[in-house]
């Protein structure tokens, strides 16, 4: 099996006692087979410990959340499965959080999720253009109905999406238009690879990228975060904080911060971009990928910092199965169609 990974994944350390929001809790903590039956093996007063908290919730086992938090944690934050049994003794959800992985078949994917604050920290710190690297193991690929040519395609697409979001020589505005232009095009004519293949081609052509700027130039400005408010307010919260600091998002100027929102464009594109090998929604990914970044951006004052904005944006919009799924129906919905969101993709400097 093919293992891509970004170039940061090993620097990860849980902050385990000293995290400021630990994972263990808010969510639900689910507890697989194999784990399940190793807990019930355990003895003496850890073993009744964990037992008294697990519970089943929607037909699935997990602990029993106190005050929101795991009931098992020390008055240290850290888990005694950890501390006396190893980490290796933990379910896998508790064992592979923050690392998150996709698999396309033969080639899997893992990213450290920002709702993790020292993900979000490591991702968001970074100055380097984000890269990723191959690593391989001997587990054989699981068997997939991807069509192999129009995955290509994907991984060809995806490449330029992150040439075109990186190229530091252009305004974050300018590299957001240029990805929304590109993945528009694409969805428009997934049908016709041959066509997408020389859509590749042209947006790697700087030329190409200039004429692009210039036609959509007058169509951006004016937009409002009005929609996408109402958009996450419509969701399930897991905190009571998201909602209240949802009524103060604006739309903001992107230059203070296009090295770090960068990053999370990448970060959204690496985790996304992919499923339309699933569902041949590419302009969803994108769609959702740009607008994820704007309220991000747009929650940085109220939240108090960027990476604050970031890990809370992801705890509750990417860890919900139900408001992923919103965010990317909405993304096909005309109020974030291409033009309303080059709107909030406000340009002031000569292209
Ligand atoms: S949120 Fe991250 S740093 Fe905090 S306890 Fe969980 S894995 Fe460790």
């Amino acid at each position: 099996m093919i293992t891509r990974i970004p170039d940061y994944f090993h620097d990860f350390r849980c902050l385990a006692g000293a995290c400021p929001d630990t994972c263990c809790g808010q969510w639900e903590i689910v507890v697989d087979e194999a784990a399940k039956a190793r807990y019930l093996s355990v003895e003496g007063e850890l073993g009744e410990k964990i037992r008294n908290a697990m519970t089943v919730m929607d037909g699935e086992d997990c602990m029993a959340l106190e005050d929101g938090k795991c009931p098992l944690l020390d008055e240290n934050g850290l888990c005694p499965i950890v501390s006396q049994l190893g980490e290796e003794f933990l379910s896998t959800t508790c064992h592979t959080h923050p690392r998150f992985t996709e698999i396309y078949g033969g080639l899997q994917e893992t990213m450290l999720s920002i709702s993790c604050p020292e993900a979000a920290r490591l991702l968001l710190t970074k100055q380097e253009k984000l890269t990723f690297s191959i690593e391989m193991d001997s587990i054989l690929p699981e068997p997939d109905d991807l069509d192999a040519d129009e995955f290509d395609l994907l991984l060809d697409a995806r490449h330029i999406a992150f040439a075109l979001v990186q190229d530091r020589s252009r305004p974050l505005s300018d590299r957001l238009a240029l990805l929304l232009c590109f993945a528009k095009r694409l969805q428009d004519n997934l049908e016709e690879l041959h066509i997408c293949q020389a859509l590749c081609r042209r947006y790697e052509n700087r030329a190409y990228q200039d004429n692009v700027l210039r036609r959509i130039r007058r169509k951006r400005h004016g937009g409002s975060m009005t929609r996408a408010r109402q958009l996450y307010l419509s969701m399930e919260h897991l905190s009571e904080q998201f909602p209240k600091v949802l009524q103060d998002l604006e739309r903001t100027d992107l230059t203070g911060d296009e090295i770090p929102l960068e990053q999370l464009t990448v970060y959204f594109l690496f985790r996304w971009w992919l499923k339309a090998a699933c569902n041949d929604r590419i302009w969803q990914q994108a769609a959702a990928a740009v607008l994820s970044v704007l309220t991000v951006a747009g929650l940085k004052k109220p939240v108090g910092s960027l990476t604050e904005a970031a890990r809370l944006y992801s705890k509750e919009v990417e860890h919900s199965e139900e408001n992923l799924v919103l965010l990317k129906q909405a993304s096909e919905l005309p109020m974030f169609s291409l033009p309303e969101l080059l709107k909030l993709l406000e340009v002031h400097h000569a292209i």
